[in-house]
């Protein structure tokens, strides 16, 4: 059985898509067979991990509306070591589509029934928006890591996303939980981020990971080579900290 997370936040920008291409490959690192799901139109996770967008033959969009399965609409990350269903723009129009379908928010959970038993992670990056997608995402994982910034603003939207997984858990799926925040783009030279930082500890307790991502340039240059951070510059220290990122999920499930 794998295990679900979602990578979401609906502030944009925030690392979500660095963060779910580095723990697939962080993972993949370290022997674990992983799926990543691109459910952002932007298809920057699909760009990130080597897969050029704009040919797809098929993708997250035919899965949702149901004409194609999983395993016809994977891909593999060579320079990652882990499967993706990828995505373009074409999936925002299965926003709208969708509204004539059954059971619309639970589409992608029936559609991972079929691979659950190929891979110990199924990693999807959520699309920078409490939307029809996100909530396919929510409906079918089993948790989500929220990754974010230590600004000022960061905590605003948070109470948003933590009432949205809460009516999520509530009405929709029984088993998802929070499994943690993720402080990304720390700079510890930064007085706020170190008050923020404090905050989130003192509010949300062991929700937050002990793992600290930090502003690292060669994270962001990346996605420009096609590979994931972890694999273009594994001694980088953004590299090193997804990498003890993997390490920390690890231990954190066998608690779940
Ligand atoms: P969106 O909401 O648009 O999907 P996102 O939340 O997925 O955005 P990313 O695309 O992962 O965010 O990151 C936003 C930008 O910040 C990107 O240019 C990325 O390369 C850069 N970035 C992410 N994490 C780091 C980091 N730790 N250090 C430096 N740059 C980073
Ligand atoms: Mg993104």
């Amino acid at each position: 059985m794998a295990k679900i997370f979602c990578i979401a936040n609906q502030k944009g920008g925030v690392g979500k898509t660095t963060t779910t291409v580095n723990l697939a490959a962080g993972l993949a690192n370290l022997q674990q067979r992983v799926l990543l799901i691109d459910l952002d139109p932007q298809g920057n996770a699909t760009m990130g991990a080597g897969i050029d967008k704009s040919g797809l033959s098929g993708s997250t969009y035919e899965v949702l509306l149901g004409t194609m399965n999983i395993p016809g609409a994977r891909q593999a990350s060579e320079s990652g070591g882990f499967d993706v269903l990828p995505s373009n723009r074409e999936l925002a129009g299965a926003e709208v589509e969708m509204v004539e379908l059954d059971r619309r928010e639970t589409r992608l959970k029936s559609a991972l029934a079929e691979v659950d038993a190929e891979y110990d992670f199924v990693l999807i990056d959520c699309p920078p928006a409490l939307s029809m997608l996100t909530l396919n995402g929510l409906c079918a994982a089993h948790g989500v890591i929220i990754p974010m910034q230590c600004e000022y603003y960061a905590l605003e939207g948070l109470s948003d996303l933590v009432n949205t997984i809460k009516k999520v858990h509530a009405n929709l799926n029984r088993e998802l939980q929070l499994i943690g925040l993720l402080r990304v783009m720390f700079d510890p030279r930064i007085t706020l981020s170190q008050q923020v930082s404090a905050q989130l500890e003192q509010h949300f307790g062991d929700k937050v990971f002990k793992t600290i991502i930090p502003r690292n340039v060669r994270l962001a240059e990346a996605p420009s080579y096609g590979m994931p951070g972890v694999s273009f510059d594994p001694a980088s220290r953004g590299a090193k900290a997804y990498i003890e990122f993997g390490s920390e999920m690890l231990e954190r499930i066998k608690t779940m």
